[in-house]
């Protein structure tokens, strides 16, 4: 097969063939004409929620890990206390990284298979006043639940609590709005649902909060402040930019705003997952999580229950048939998991559970039925 696998994961994902030739072209990190492109990348990722009154965006080289780390350490004071809402991989990840960058940790813990809870927040909030942020992730993408945003930060701005949102795997797809929604900093990277290749992140910081954020981080290349301050002067990035991603980043959001934007996108990515649970399910396969909780990023599945069943022969076959799945995060249960975004629509959907059907009758598995 010369046609590349479609790769059913949260990023890197598949991408249009625009975007990954707007690689095949080098820039100078310092001439004009690459600045022109991440200032206006820099304007349109605001319009994505609207933040063009209230925020600045702060692109940073790196997976988007760095840029979680970047933002904590750019927005929580040396002797803040962080409150990491939790209810997954990437919210332990959160609440891993904060302390190693020695501010203090607490963690209000929630299960795998449930959205975290506003009401538990306003709780705790009220009786522990010593609390200056709270870190919530969007969308978890061990799982794929999503997580209240709109309540949570409702919440916090009621208690006078800084929020810093993950929303890496949402952004872009989920509706975020900045005008309404209250946040320090917001999260996101390029190879997720804006559909670019991985490299880089970016943050959306406060514009409130930005004078106090000065000289507050431990580190220097994951400094935000620093960096934002030195893109108003001179336009480029304080170190060398992967100029690539910015440039697939740039050419992938003209494509989304010629798709439609956030609406079309969601619209885009709710057909995908329904086609995928719907198609799974007709094999026997149960999703992880109830229905209210899903998100249209990623779906987690229960293991086939059959004795046959082997994560790595499963993962291989439908690998052969062009598919490349994700295996499961959870440490209790065994789970795989399919993503629902990406360059992508319903055929490649229907095709991928084609793929599963006949990768399952290969290895003599009957039904994709877990234990009871
Ligand atoms: C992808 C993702 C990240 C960043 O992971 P990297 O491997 O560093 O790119 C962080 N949080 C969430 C929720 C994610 O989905």
């Amino acid at each position: 097969m010369d046609r590349d696998r479609i790769l059913l994961t949260p990023g890197p994902l598949t991408t249009t063939l625009r975007t990954k030739l707007a690689m095949l072209k080098d820039w100078g990190s310092w001439d004009a004409d690459f600045n022109a492109v991440t200032a206006s990348l820099r304007s349109r990722l605001l319009d994505v929620v609207h933040g063009q009154q209230t925020h600045v965006v702060v692109p940073l080289q790196g997976s988007g890990t760095f840029s979680v780390e970047a933002a904590v350490a750019t927005v929580v004071p040396h002797d803040g206390h962080v409150l990491v809402l939790d209810n997954g991989a990437y919210c332990k990840r959160a609440a891993r990284l904060s302390q190693m960058m020695g501010r203090q940790v607490s963690v209000l813990a929630f299960g795998e298979d449930e959205a975290v809870s506003a009401a538990a927040l306003d709780e705790r909030l009220a009786t522990s006043p010593g609390i200056t942020h709270v870190i919530l992730i969007h969308c978890e993408t061990g799982t794929g639940v999503e997580n209240p945003l709109v309540e949570v930060a409702a919440v916090c701005e009621r208690h006078g609590k800084g929020l810093i949102v993950d929303a890496m795997s949402s952004f872009g797809a989920l509706p975020i709005d900045a005008r309404s929604v209250r946040f320090d900093a917001l999260i996101a990277a390029s190879g997720k649902c804006l559909e670019g290749v991985p490299g880089m992140g970016f943050v959306l910081l406060r514009q409130a909060i930005l004078d106090s954020c000065a000289g507050r981080s431990q580190s220097l290349a994951m400094d935000l402040h620093d960096q934002h301050v030195y893109m108003g002067k001179t336009g480029q990035w304080r170190f060398t930019p992967p100029t690539h991603v910015v440039a697939a980043l740039s050419e992938a959001v003209t494509q989304y705003v010629e798709e439609g934007g956030q609406p079309a996108r969601l619209a885009r990515y709710a057909d995908n997952c329904r086609t995928l649970i719907d198609g799974m399910a007709a094999l026997g396969f149960r999703p992880l999580l109830r229905a209210e909780l899903q998100a249209p990023i990623i779906v987690t599945f229960h293991a086939p229950a059959h004795p046959a069943y082997d994560f790595r022969r499963f993962y291989e076959g439908a690998k052969a048939r062009g598919f490349m799945l994700y295996p499961g995060k959870l440490t209790q249960i065994e789970t795989f998991r399919v993503g629902c975004i990406g360059a992508i629509g319903r055929n490649e959907m229907n095709q991928a559970v084609q793929a599963v059907a006949d990768t399952l009758r290969e290895m003599g598995i009957p039904s994709g039925a877990p234990a009871r």
